[in-house]
């Protein structure tokens, strides 16, 4: 797919022969898309993500994996990062990892092509993978996932005055619309929302919760853990949280489909039980200010400004960002999956 057209006048053709599709479908094609053509990060991009506002935050990261691995009886292990974006938090958390005297290979899984160049850029000798089935199966994995889930595609129920159906994307002459399936989907709603009032949207990802039972598998047999940060929700019931930002603001989902990040929130109950179907211990989920705080950020943080009294002001900011409740710092949480003989994750319990 060449353009922006292009993949918007192949939808049109999927819908036209097929009707309409999932919203997994669409999500997947436009965000299939958007990731592969452009870098959408940073101030001039559509967002920003925590390793780009600030160094500490991979830093940080780094030292959470060094700490693990250091307790652990592991001579070796692999450092596997998931959808690494620009490559920024790899980067800073070897950084901090080598300064511990730690460095493991390091493994990226990624589909973009524009962004694995950046990524080979900050981290030349990391190896690339299309998806996480090529994962090494030597050596326990420590695996990073940052604002990775909320991009795979999420599937929507809505309840209708004749029941559950899945939310499909149409096509007419005003352009793309989401509209009900035909199909009865009851079983695919979980039973205590059955009876939710009309118009209520259920959401989840099977390719999310999937990876997230494949890796926790991985790491009950190689050992090792996941850590997963994102935006998102726990005992969630039901609601539409998919959404769509183009420069820092919010666009219609259903609009020039590949030209915005689609993301939805991570269902974290749905994802701990993913981990334990796999057989791993879940620690978490915690909300980012207290995972980032209990691993030291304001120690960090009052350090940078030492050495550099001229950021002082920049420094102070990122760390509001990333941690202050109206900012980061509620609404991103972290929940870790580690093999059940090794010791517990850094960051989820009060420091003592
Ligand atoms: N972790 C980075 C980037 C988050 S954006 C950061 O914090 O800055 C999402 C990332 O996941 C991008 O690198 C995108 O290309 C990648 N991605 C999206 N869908 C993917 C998929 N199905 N498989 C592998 N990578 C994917």
């Amino acid at each position: 797919m060449e353009t922006q057209a292009e993949l918007a006048a192949e939808l049109i053709r999927r819908i036209e022969t097929e009707g309409p599709i999932p919203v997994a479908s669409y999500m997947e094609a436009a965000n299939g898309f958007y990731y592969a053509s452009h870098d959408p990060f940073g101030r001039q991009g559509d967002f920003i993500t925590s390793p780009e506002i600030s160094q500490m935050f991979g830093e940080l990261i780094g030292i959470w994996a060094a700490d693990l691995w250091a307790r652990s009886a592991a001579d070796a292990v692999h450092y596997v990062e998931l959808g690494p974006g620009r490559g920024t938090l790899a980067a800073d958390a070897m950084r901090a990892m080598a300064a511990q005297g730690r460095k493991p290979q390091v493994h990226m899984v990624e589909t973009s092509p524009v962004l694995r160049k950046l990524q080979q850029a900050r981290v030349p000798d990391a190896i690339w993978h299309e998806g996480i089935e090529t994962l090494p199966t030597d050596l326990p994995l420590i695996i990073i996932a940052n604002e990775f889930f909320d991009a795979l595609p999420y599937h929507q129920y809505i309840k209708t005055y004749t029941g559950w159906r899945e939310r499909m994307v149409g096509h007419d002459q005003d352009g793309f619309a989401p509209v009900p399936g035909t199909a009865p989907a009851e079983h695919m709603v979980p039973e205590h929302l059955h009876d939710a009032i009309a118009g209520s949207i259920y959401e989840t990802s099977p390719a999310g919760l999937a990876i997230a039972r494949a890796l926790a598998g991985r790491i009950k047999r190689q050992g090792g853990a996941l850590l997963v940060i994102d935006y998102g929700h726990e005992d969630y019931a039901a609601g539409d949280t998919l959404q769509a930002l183009n420069a820092h603001a919010y666009a219609d989902v259903f609009s020039n489909p590949g030209a915005n990040d689609l993301t939805a929130h991570v269902d974290f109950t749905a994802l701990a039980r993913a981990g334990k179907v796999g057989g791993v211990r879940i620690e978490g989920p915690v909300s980012q200010s207290f995972f980032l705080g209990t691993l030291g950020i304001a120690a960090r943080a009052a350090a940078l400004s030492r050495h550099h009294p001229e950021r002082t002001e920049e420094i102070a900011a990122a760390h509001r960002r990333l941690t202050d409740e109206e900012e980061m710092g509620t609404l991103f949480r972290a929940i870790a999956m580690v093999d059940s003989h090794w010791p517990r994750a850094a960051g989820f319990q009060v420091a003592v």
